[in-house]
């Protein structure tokens, strides 16, 4: 009699789709980076736009192929095929997203059918747009989220606190009312540290808040979790979300760029959507030990030309050497970035437009970060243990910056705030007057990092356990 064999499995095969924006492509590409190394197959899916950004302004994407031969680059239309009118990857991003999520089902399926995608790691930002995919073809769906747990937690506990009537925040409310129920953060948080979408939902704005809980709450109906923190980090929170989460698994992998440099023992590829200016790093090089405040508001944030002028008259005043990038696209007020590059004596201060921030970051002349507290800005920032001035614009770096100042301790938030007194008395508390304070904190959450990524740390052991689930989960 003939005795049947046991189905062969077939070799994994991971698509990752990231938001196309700078925030989510840099980690997922980490992470995509590191299962490649695993050995398994990896798509990697962005949209032409981004894709072609990626070509032209990073020379490793090509040495990733080389490296990598089970590695590869896909791309999918986001529904703007106008370049001239495309709304591009800053503020107007959400018109992407929204295209993508109604419009980009029939395209993901042709890629997971035409690649035989066995598991989906998608950005959760795009909701619930790949779970019906995942039922339909019987593979696996991990969302992954590229905001800080105490971010997504936020946006979860929204229906409990407009139960207890916390939410939406009424039109004259006060923005230093404390929020009590909150499970893991209760008053810690005022109104003014809510993820700006909460802040922007006041009452007559219900549905847009309403939008946010369904998507988080969608995103979340997947097989799994990866969230780019560590366990040490964020604990009282993950615990919070595990408590109420319990059939999903969650994977904290990060920091994922840390991660991946511990993983493959040299600094990772980059994955800019603009040319790196490397004259910084020469200029770094003659400045003395911790002396540079290093300005960056990362890649989405604009200003108005008042606010910039108030951030460089602090700076200026404060007498600190500063590395300012101001990105091309940032500054609407024509002649006004002359007159900043005019105005800085080259002994004091380099504006430049675009850095490789990862290496800036480690670079031992930098003292502090004044920054907008962007997730991967934040993790970047604290595995080198760098303190940090906090200037959230928008999202999930309200409550970033509000964990940084009274959480971990590791810096100052200005947030609400754009004076250039307030500035400048700020950088003088955190590369002066508070400096070992300031230093000695962010040194121990350096080594909390660095340790949850190396041998038998958490992040470290929950990549181990997440490959050994897309293996045995892959039909
Ligand atoms: N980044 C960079 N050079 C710059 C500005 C930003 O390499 O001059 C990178 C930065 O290292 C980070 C990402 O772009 O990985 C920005 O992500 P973040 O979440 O901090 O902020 P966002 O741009 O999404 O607001």
């Amino acid at each position: 009699m003939e005795t049947e064999q046991p189905k062969q499995k077939s070799s994994p095969h991971v698509l990752i789709f990231p938001c196309p924006a700078q925030g989510h492509v840099n980690p997922m590409l980490k992470l995509a980076e590191l299962i490649a190394i695993q050995n398994l197959h990896i798509t990697f899916l962005n949209t032409k736009y981004i894709h072609n950004r990626l070509i032209q302004f990073n020379d490793d994407i090509q040495d990733l192929l080389e490296c990598y031969p089970k590695l590869q680059f896909k791309t999918i239309s986001d529904f703007h095929d106008d370049e001239e009118k495309h709304p591009g990857f800053g503020e107007k991003i959400g018109d992407v997203v929204v295209a993508l999520t109604l419009y980009g089902k029939p395209l993901l399926r042709d890629v997971i059918v035409s690649e035989k995608i066995s598991c989906l790691i998608v950005d959760g930002i795009f909701g619930d747009l790949a779970i019906d995919l995942a039922h339909e073809f019987g593979i696996q769906l991990i969302t992954f989220r590229t905001v800080s747990a105490c971010c997504l937690w936020a946006y979860l506990c929204v229906p409990k606190l407009i139960q207890c009537n916390e939410l939406p925040i009424r039109g004259d409310e006060d923005m230093d009312r404390i929020i009590r129920n909150m499970p893991g953060m209760e008053n810690l948080l005022r109104c003014r540290d809510l993820p700006s979408f909460k802040r922007l939902a006041k009452e007559n704005e219900h549905i847009a808040l309403d939008h946010v809980v369904f998507q988080n709450q969608q995103s979340l109906k997947a097989n799994a979790l990866i969230l780019n923190t560590f366990e040490d980090l964020e604990a009282p929170i993950l615990s919070q979300i595990r408590l109420h989460f319990p059939k999903l698994i969650i994977y904290t992998l990060g920091p994922l760029h840390h991660h991946l440099n511990t993983t493959k023992k040299t600094s990772s590829s980059s994955s800019s959507f603009f040319k790196a200016d490397r004259t910084c790093m020469t200029w770094l090089e003659s400045q003395p030990l911790k002396s540079v405040v290093y300005v960056n508001f990362g890649s989405i944030t604009s200003m108005k030309g008042e606010e910039i002028i108030e951030i460089w008259h602090g700076l200026l005043n404060s007498k600190k050497q500063f590395l300012w990038v101001i990105r091309p696209n940032m500054v609407q007020e024509k002649g006004l970035l002359k007159e900043l590059e005019e105005g800085t004596s080259k002994e004091q201060g380099l504006i430049v437009g675009w850095v490789p921030q990862e290496e800036v970051l480690s670079h031992k002349a930098i003292g502090a970060f004044l920054t907008h507290s962007g997730w991967n800005s934040t993790l970047e920032s604290l595995v080198y243990g760098v303190p940090m001035i906090c200037w959230p614009y928008f999202s999930d770096q309200q409550i970033n910056s509000r964990f940084v100042s009274e959480v971990w301790k590791i810096g100052l938030d200005m947030k609400d705030v754009c004076d250039r007194k307030v500035l400048e008395n700020m950088v003088n508390d955190v590369m002066v007057n508070r400096k070992e304070e300031f230093l000695k904190s962010a040194m121990e959450i350096a080594k909390l990092a660095c340790k949850s990524v190396s041998c038998d740390g958490s992040s470290y052991n929950n990549f181990r356990d997440l490959i050994e689930y897309i293996r045995s989960t892959s039909p």
